[in-house]
């Protein structure tokens, strides 16, 4: 198996508190099979002030994405525009592609 989400795809939750969003994926996380993507799970944060190095962090709230399970997200086609399934397959140099169920595009 190849691998299904890469970071810089565009992903579509499709369970838990945040299905329907799309976001960017800005981290792949593959020992724990989770992902990071922009704007879903997000997580607030109260933060103190603290002191590091030279600039000091104000207090209030931070908020981060946390990761999610990988499950959670289906890739959006770029073509198509749609989530879709991905299928893989090799090209004839030998580089083995992501493929849209849907549409059949190469999305590598
Ligand atoms: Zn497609």
């Amino acid at each position: 198996m190849g691998v299904r989400i890469k970071k810089g795809d565009t992903v579509e939750v499709i369970s838990g508190n945040d299905q329907g969003l799309r976001g960017r994926v800005m981290r792949v996380i593959p020992k724990d099979d989770r992902v990071v993507v922009s704007g879903v799970n997000i997580i607030k944060k109260h933060q103190r002030p603290v002191r590091a190095g030279r600039s000091e962090v104000q207090p209030g709230i931070i908020e981060f994405e946390a990761p999610i399970q990988a499950s959670c997200v289906m890739l959006v086609c770029p073509h198509c525009n749609e989530r879709s399934r991905v299928q893989f397959s090799l090209l004839e140099d030998g580089r083995k592609v992501r493929r849209c169920k849907r549409c059949a595009q190469v999305i590598d």
